[in-house]
Formats: C-alpha cells, sequence, structure tokens
C-alpha cells in the first residue's frame, strides 16, 4: 500500500489504526497453494489467532480456505464468517474435555494434544474420529516462546508415546484420521522442517485410516530489509514429491494439511500512530506516539522488530530515534531507528502489523484498543470501531463503596 494512501486513511479514521490490505493475503494464500499444486488434496487452513476479525474469516472463506482454531470462541467466530463445520479444525492445548466435546458437537476436526483427554474422549465417543497432536521434539524457531516443537515443550504428544497412543485406540475403539505437528514459528531450514516431516509420516504409518496430515506452520515472513524468509517454493517442491511418495506406499490420497497464521496476513497489516511529542534527551531523541505496548506488543513481548517509517515526511532528512508508546511502562517500539525527520503530529507506519498484533492488543492503562480497515477490491471498509468510554466500563459491576 502507498504511503499517500495509508496517510489518508488516518485522515478518514483517525489514529491509532490497523489497516488490512486484502490483496496482500490473497497473493500471500495464492503462492502456498501454488507451491504445492503437484499435491492432489491440499488443504490450508488458516489460522484465526493471529488476526481474528470476522471479515478477515469471510476472506479467507471466499478464498476456499479452512480455519485453524484454538478455542471454541474462534470456532464460533468461524462458523458465523461462514466456514462449514468440516472447513474447520481445533487444535486446542490445555483446555477442558468439556470444551473439546462441545466443538466436536458442532461437527469441527478435533485435534487432541495429550493422551489423558484422548483416553477420556475415546471412551466416551468412540465414533467421532480425532487427529492427534505429536511433539516430534525437533527445535524449530528463532525465539523460545515461539518454539512449541521441543523436548520441555508443552505442545503435543511425544513421538516416544505412539505405542501408548495405540493402545487407548485398541482399547476404545476410536479412529485416528489425521496426524499433526506444529514445531513454532520461524522456519528457515527446510531440511530441518523435512526431518521433523518423516517423523510425522512414520506416525501415520502406525494408522491404518488417516485422512489427512497437518504439518502446522512456521513459515517466516520478511519484517526488515534482508530479512530471510521461508523458502515457499523450495519447501513446496521437497515437500510435495515426498507426500505424493507416501501417498503411494500408504495407498490412498490423504490430504496435506497447513495451518499458516503469520505468513498469510503479516505483511498485509499496518499500524498507523500519531507522533504526540518529540523529547529530546542527553541520549537520544524519542518520539512519543499516541499508541503503546496495548496495542502493539510484539516488540516487547518476542523483541520482534516491525519497519517503522514516517510517511507524513517521507522526504525528510533521515535522522536517528527512538519510537516509544504513552503507556507507563517501557514500551519501546524501535530503538536508533533511522528514519525521515519526525515532527509533532506526524503519522508513523508500522509494517507487518497483520499477525499477532490487533488480535493481542488490550485495555491497559484504560486505553481504547483502536479501529481496523480492511481495503477490499480497492475499497477501504470499517471493520471495527475504536472503542469508547462505555466499553471500558461495560462489563464492570459497581457496587456501593
Ligand atoms: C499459532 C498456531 C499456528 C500459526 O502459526 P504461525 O507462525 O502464525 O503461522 C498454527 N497452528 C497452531 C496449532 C498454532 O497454535
Amino acid at each position: 500500500m502507498d504511503r499517500k494512501a495509508l496517510l489518508e486513511l488516518t485522515g478518514k479514521y483517525q489514529s491509532p489504526l490497523y489497516v488490512y490490505d486484502t490483496e496482500k493475503i490473497i497473493s500471500q494464500y495464492k503462492k502456498i497453494t501454488g507451491a504445492f499444486s503437484k499435491v492432489k488434496n491440499l488443504k490450508i487452513n488458516y489460522a484465526a489467532k493471529a488476526l481474528s476479525n470476522i471479515n478477515i474469516l469471510k476472506v479467507f472463506n471466499s478464498l476456499k480456505s479452512g480455519l485453524d482454531t484454538v478455542s471454541i470462541q474462534e470456532v464460533k467466530l468461524g462458523l458465523k464468517a461462514g466456514f462449514a463445520p468440516e472447513n474447520i479444525i481445533y487444535t486446542p492445548n490445555g483446555v477442558s474435555l468439556q470444551e473439546i466435546e462441545d466443538v466436536a458437537k458442532l461437527g469441527i476436526q478435533i485435534n487432541i494434544d495429550n493422551l489423558s483427554i484422548l483416553e477420556l474422549f475415546g471412551q466416551k465417543h468412540p465414533k467421532v474420529p480425532v487427529c492427534i497432536r505429536i511433539n516430534p521434539h525437533i527445535m524449530a524457531g528463532g525465539n523460545s516462546k515461539i518454539s512449541v516443537g521441543h523436548i520441555d515443550s508443552k505442545f503435543g504428544i511425544s513421538i516416544h508415546q505412539v505405542p501408548h497412543i495405540k493402545r487407548v485406540v485398541e482399547n476404545t475403539g476410536m479412529r485416528i484420521n489425521g496426524v499433526h505437528m506444529h514445531t513454532g514459528s520461524d522456519i528457515l531450514d527446510i531440511d530441518t522442517f523435512l526431518r521433523a516431516s518423516e517423523i510425522l509420516f512414520n506416525t501415520a504409518k502406525e494408522f491404518d485410516n488417516i485422512d489427512f496430515i497437518d504439518f502446522g506452520s512456521g513459515f517466516k515472513v520478511p519484517y526488515k530489509e534482508g530479512d530471510i524468509s521461508t523458502n515457499i517454493e523450495e519447501l513446496g517442491k521437497k515437500l510435495s514429491q515426498r507426500f505424493n511418495n507416501f501417498c503411494k506406499e500408504y495407498g490412498k490420497d490423504v490430504t496435506l494439511m497447513f495451518e499458516p497464521g503469520k505468513f498469510l496476513v503479516s505483511e498485509a497489516g499496518y499500524f498507523l500512530a500519531k507522533v504526540n511529542v518529540i523529547k529530546q534527551t542527553t541520549s537520544t531523541v524519542f518520539a512519543g506516539i499516541d499508541s503503546g505496548l496495548n496495542h502493539l506488543i510484539r516488540p516487547m513481548f518476542y523483541n520482534s522488530y516491525h519497519h517503522i517509517e514516517n510517511i507524513s515526511n517521507p522526504k525528510g532528512r533521515e535522522r536517528f530515534y527512538s519510537i516509544v508508546g504513552y503507556i507507563c511502562e517501557s514500551d519501546t517500539f524501535g530503538s536508533n531507528r533511522r528514519i525521515n525527520e519526525i515532527s509533532e503530529g506526524d503519522i508513523l507506519c508500522f509494517h507487518n502489523a497483520g499477525a499477532y498484533c490487533y488480535s493481542m492488543a488490550s485495555n491497559y492503562n484504560s486505553r481504547y484498543r483502536p479501529a481496523e480497515v480492511m481495503i477490499y477490491k480497492g475499497k477501504d471498509y470499517l471493520i471495527r470501531k475504536r472503542e469508547t468510554f462505555e466499553d471500558i466500563l461495560k462489563n464492570q459491576v459497581e457496587v456501593s463503596v
């Protein structure tokens, strides 16, 4: 999206503001499906938690994408957005048996990630096929908070416990219809990923009526110039070939699934905020914006880098700034950034603001969460209103004190 259009949107909808470019979402979706075009049955399930506005979900449904969900609320949002139950997969962690049963009743594919619940669920509902989430104990990902496949991770059933899974299946008469892994964000090394995939293929062979193999996600996108991203074409080529061979060995055209979040929506998002104050200190120049970690927590939470530019003064001379928020905690979005000269009132644009940005926003400091705008077929649509004071008080119950 060009700067001028983004600047106009902040004029129209005020700041802070999230803007999503659906054309980019669609092109990312097509990039994955294109890379795996040699696979007969391919299913991409968008991971709703990355960006869960119902309109974004509708866009994915219109692309014939499936939906990957982690809570019953996400399932309900997906159904409301128009997804057929059979196009939704539910991959929770640490939720109650009750919630899993409630989701299963809605006709959603269940993915179970622990033996205890597997056994309980299988005893009560032997006719409902379930997918199992395997932890292959392969380390992937650049950040300990988002690496979920390692030995100490709380996710998945250990690959070493497959004999136990089989015993549960035998004892309950339940059917395992899919195997799944999600080793965490940031797959850079295709060969590591393929090694983990071999573990999944071997696990699939342990069960005689598999319908799909779900390889999770972890596709990396560039956040700054020079960043390496997952080579999706190479992954597509290598994994498709291996997958097609597996189908031959297995004697069935099973479905290959992925569930990307970040890859599909990260680059489509822009976060726009206004500079409230410029503060010169002895060590730096701070630009303080009308937002904070309540609206975009990734830099503080994960040390994530978000490229920041001054779209109000794109030709201005470059100077060094620390971009900070207005929250009463340290909330630094970027230190020592080279940015076109900033004046109070300028609009700064944060890139890669599609994934895990709005969906992690909060009301900390009793601030309103921002508005969201979607660009769809060349037109801008307000898809979430800015909150108001009523929203802050909405569920608070006043008592006499
Ligand atoms: C979060 C999550 C994803 C999406 O991960 P990205 O890195 O955003 O692609 C996929 N599957 C599961 C089970 C997840 O929890």
